[in-house]
């Protein structure tokens, strides 16, 4: 990963019985879009004749899917559409999804979001038994597996499939009459279900359902798997043992859009909360004015003026039309690269005590810019909040983290990141008081604790991991890399 920001993997969607549900699944795509900015695909289905049709491109859902021509062509009332933002696997158009395979059972479409920790080890054993693998993306293990099942009935293969895998999957299945969502045991992506007039629908978040007048029913529950037939009846089952939940606690803190509700909770107000604890963290007088960094901080900077009593200002105006595009090229440029997307807004800067909110920091470039250009503007101290808890610690369960010697916060304390990035002070929230915030109910503050036993994954602050994580352990102990089963091969049309 090149630049200082953790990034989503993917976004997935669903659609069955809607005679417009390829457009509803660009749609739905679209508003998931900060989950995978890499490539998008559709496949949708004719349920008359079990006809597919696959369109799969790299670039923004609003560049492949905005012709008309291209949503004609994807004919048929069932869809199944997937974001992408790689780590496993590499970028080309081979591993976009979601993924098209001919079964014994007929066709089959699998969108994915998540990351399998145990995929390595399986695609070797399953190439050493004669399997054809079409891409280097984890996702296709599961296809393998699907394939390799003995058992009769769709469900059944499917689980098969999925109690070999370890790690973290929400996923969306389409064969010709059947639509299929499932979430790994422990729950860690989300999945929301919902519906359109007589559709049923399936998508990573709830925002995915209100561009299109959809209703979020709700969500896909940890370890559970429900079925639409080709008649539109659902069937919900829980096919794996069951364990404690363990949500990824970021989906709160960043990756989820703010309008969306997630484990029955409003997004916008969990980050509201967590701005809260914040300023109850940080006491009184550290600042005259409350600015965050937009758009990321927004929500969890509302939290603290409100909690804190201090104004709050639009201090860094971003400009929302600077795309990778125009940047990324233009080498001369690259070190503008913050001044491009945010501003600061002297005005409202100058000669104040500055409460600088941002959402994380991971390698600190982008802070130390920011905080540089808030200073450059005027402000007289400039003090760093920062509503995740330090981040220490890789993501191996769907989330593009940098190594761990490349985190700033594992190898250095508060004053010291302090002074690494420009601020007078830093403070990040502490995983207790995220706790207290993530459950406090009519401004209670509860006893907080780990990951375990607020039902949450925190692995990448805490370092204690919920789900194992089998290839990174056998690469630890010296086992020959598990990459070496495959070549690089480059799309050069
Ligand atoms: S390690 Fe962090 S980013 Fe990854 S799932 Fe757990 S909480 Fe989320």
């Amino acid at each position: 990963m090149g630049d200082d920001t953790l990034r989503e993997e993917c976004g997935v969607f669903g659609v069955m019985g809607h005679k417009e549900a390829s457009a509803l699944t660009a749609l739905g795509l679209h508003a998931l879009q900060h989950r995978g900015q890499e490539a998008s695909g559709i496949v949708s289905c004719e349920q008359h004749n079990g006809f597919f049709y696959s369109h799969r491109a790299t670039g923004h859902v609003g560049d492949i899917f905005s012709k008309h021509d291209v949503i004609r062509r994807l004919k048929g009332t069932m869809a199944v559409g997937h974001n992408r933002y790689s780590t496993t696997g590499a970028s080309g158009l081979h591993n976009v999804q979601p993924l098209f395979s001919e079964l014994s059972f007929g066709g089959l479409a699998l969108a994915h979001n998540g990351n399998l920790t145990n995929a390595l080890s399986l695609r070797r054993e399953l190439v050493s038994k004669g399997s054809l693998f079409q891409s280097t993306s984890d996702t296709e293990v599961i296809v393998h597996l699907i394939a390799a099942s003995e058992a009769k009935a769709l469900e059944d293969k499917i689980v098969d499939a999925l109690t070999r895998v370890v790690g973290a999957y929400s996923l969306v299945l389409m064969t010709s009459d059947t639509l299929v969502g499932v979430r790994d045991p422990y729950g860690v992506r989300p999945l929301a279900l919902g519906r359109l007039d007589e559709a049923w629908l399936l998508a990573s978040e709830s925002c995915a359902f209100d561009i299109i007048g959809g209703t979020h029913v709700r969500d896909v529950m940890p370890g559970e798997m429900v079925v639409v037939d080709k008649a539109g009846k659902m069937r919900s089952f829980y096919p794996f043992s069951r364990v404690a939940p363990r949500f990824c606690l970021f989906e709160y803190i960043y990756f989820s859009r703010p309008d969306s509700f997630v484990e029955g909770r409003s997004v916008y107000d969990m980050r509201k909360k967590i701005g809260e604890q914040l300023a109850f963290e940080d006491g009184d007088d550290v600042g005259d004015i409350v600015v965050p960094v937009p758009d990321s901080g927004l929500a969890s900077a509302i939290g603290y003026a409100q909690a804190s009593s201090l104004p709050f200002e639009m201090g860094i105006v971003r400009n929302h039309y600077v795309g990778r595009t125009f940047i990324e090229p233009m080498e001369r440029i690259r070190h503008f690269g913050v001044r491009l997307k945010h501003n600061a807004h002297r005005a409202a800067l100058a000669d104040k005590r500055v409460i600088l909110i941002d959402d994380s920091l991971v390698r600190g470039t982008t802070s130390r810019k920011i905080v540089g250009m808030v200073r450059g503007a005027g402000a007289k101290e400039v003090h760093l909040r920062v509503s995740s808890p330090p981040v220490r610690h890789s993501c191996f369960y769907g989330i593009d983290t940098p190594d761990e010697k490349d985190l700033l916060a594992t190898q250095n304390k508060e004053k010291d990141i302090a002074k690494i990035i420009g601020a007078d002070s830093v403070r990040f929230i502490s995983l207790e008081g995220l706790y207290r915030a993530l459950h406090k109910p009519n401004g209670e503050h509860k006893q907080g604790g780990q990951g375990e036993k607020h039902g949450f994954c925190d692995a990448c602050f805490s370092g204690v991991y919920p789900i194992a994580c089998p290839d990174r352990d056998k690469l630890k102990k010296g086992e020959p890399p598990l990459l070496s089963a495959m070549s690089h091969v480059e799309n050069v049309e």
